[in-house]
């Protein structure tokens, strides 16, 4: 089933309008993701409606990432370095808003 694409106008924590594009790539279907500058949160955008992330999680999302219904290791360490990699990018992004800021 194909999903709706939900373009967010708003930011989904602060509600906010006041964000960027962040980062974007291609796996299996094109990912965006758009950060805040109100509240640095990163967040995927587009999206899907509530009950599309609930259905994609239940039924496909390990099936098309691990060939399993349950976290592989490799998923997990996969999840915990883009954990790290993206808590990297926002330091980055702050600290370049400081130095931005001082001047
Ligand atoms: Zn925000």
């Amino acid at each position: 089933m194909e999903q709706q694409k939900l373009f967010l106008k708003n930011c989904p924590l602060c509600n906010k309008s006041n964000f960027s594009n962040f980062y974007k790539y291609h796996h299996i279907i094109d990912i965006a993701y758009s950060y805040c500058n109100s509240c640095a949160i990163v967040f995927q955008n587009p999206t899907c409606s509530k009950q599309e992330w609930n259905n994609s999680y239940k039924y496909n999302y390990r099936k098309i990432y691990d060939n399993s219904t349950t976290p592989t290791e490799s998923s997990l360490l996969l999840q915990k370095l883009r954990a790290e990699f993206y808590s990297y990018i926002i330091k980055f992004q702050q600290s370049r808003l400081q130095v931005s800021f001082g001047c």
